[in-house]
């Protein structure tokens, strides 16, 4: 014990005089921490709050480090029924590290202030269950990202693996959040390609760009982007084929945008304050998104069962999502009249049920549940066959 006081007084005071800029959790704001470096911040937080926390690595990178990815939630380790999943992605190109920082802060937020009582911050960690890859591309700056990758080829397996809902890749270079499709429909550039939830991605990257002083107002390092409150359309902006956005979407249940956190890819460590404090109210706000639109269960109405693989269709939109092991779903969309369905393999479609939802907010989801019949005839009773035979004979 007093050996880990001693170490904690000498950690403190080269803490102290080699940094500046401490937020109010103690987090050391104003330095790049390299691979060593955060893997040991990981492995502090996962000490810190073991009870919500859960560090694993999903592969190895080209040179064989681990690709970590820390859970943050109240029973961490597996999925809870009825529990959507959110994810947030770093670093995928090596030389863009804001996003680096801003989610080593932010998991070292998090724990700070659950184990303080935040209340936000406990209902975040009851409601949602966070998974945050800080670095996608742990070799180091300079390694560029090519597809299929081991890094890249491991990020798609969790993705197909966890029934994500809501999504953020991370990147710099500008100063916006755009949302899917990113590739054009006739492989021009700069053309509109809305997906079919295209109102949706737009409130998605809205409610990251509006809590952000900085990307709302801002129109592009490119002054001729024009982006609108801080965000784009992929496609729009610049077309780009097999953009991990656009694969969430089409190929799983999550819907993910792409943020750009600044002009400058790898900023003055001096200078990363100041991007936390533009992006940690979004950071949060977003996450919250995970809790919005619809959610519920579906089931088999005469045993209970709970009917994984049913899709829930939206009366309008062309983009389905499939409930998880235990039937339950999660539907982010925003706010509005919809009507919504389940349907199920071997059951009759369930009737579009009307629904009002609200303006996204912690938990705000309405629930809707839906409890599907069989298609086929029940087993007649041998009273039932008897009398049809009668009907048939005469
Ligand atoms: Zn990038």
């Amino acid at each position: 014990m007093i050996y880990c006081n001693i170490a904690f007084v000498i950690i403190s005071i080269w803490v102290c005089a080699s940094v500046t800029a401490f937020s109010e959790d103690g987090i050391v704001l104003d330095k790049h921490h390299d691979y060593e470096e955060m893997t040991t911040i990981l492995h502090d937080v996962k000490r810190k709050c073991a009870d919500i926390t859960h560090l694993h690595s999903i592969g190895e990178s080209v040179q064989g480090k681990e690709l970590w990815v820390i859970i943050i939630s109240e029973n961490p380790t597996v999925h809870e029924k009825g529990k959507p999943e959110f994810k947030y992605v770093g670093n995928m190109h090596g030389n863009e590290v804001v996003g680096r920082e801003l989610l080593l802060n932010l998991v070292q937020y998090l724990c700070a202030e659950y184990l303080k009582g935040n209340s936000t911050v406990r209902e975040i960690t009851r409601s949602i269950r966070t998974h945050i890859l800080v670095s996608m591309n742990p070799d180091g700056y300079e390694a560029a990202y090519k597809l299929l990758e081991p890094e890249t080829q491991s990020v798609l397996e969790w993705i197909m693996s966890t029934p994500f809902v809501v999504s953020a890749n991370l990147h710099g270079g500008d100063l916006v959040a755009n949302y899917p499709f990113d590739n054009s429909c006739h492989g021009n550039n700069r053309e509109y390609h809305g997906s079919p939830d295209d109102r949706t991605f737009q409130y998605l990257a809205l409610t990251y760009s509006q809590n952000n002083p900085a990307m709302d107002t801002f129109t592009g390092c490119d002054l001729a982007d024009g982006f609108d409150h801080g965000t784009t359309n992929g496609a729009e902006w610049y077309s780009v084929r097999g953009g991990m956005q656009d694969f969430n979407y089409l190929a799983s249940n999550c819907m993910e945008i792409t943020l750009e956190l600044g002009c400058v890819k790898f900023p003055a460590a001096h200078k990363l304050p100041y991007y936390w404090k533009m992006n940690k109210e979004s950071l949060l706000r977003y996450m919250e998104t995970t809790t919005c639109g619809v959610k519920g269960f579906v089931k088999d109405a005469d045993s209970g069962e709970p009917l994984p693989y049913s899709r829930i269709e939206v009366q309008g939109i062309d983009h389905y999502v499939v409930t998880a092991a235990d039937g339950d779903y999660w539907r982010v969309l925003a706010p509005g009249n919809y009507n919504i369905r389940a349907v199920s393999e071997g059951y009759k479609p369930a009737a579009y049920q009307a629904v009002l939802v609200p303006e996204c907010s912690l938990g705000s989801a309405m629930s809707i549940s839906f409890f599907l019949r069989k298609n086929v005839p029940q087993e007649s009773s041998l009273e039932e066959i008897l009398r049809s035979l009668e009907v048939a004979d005469e």
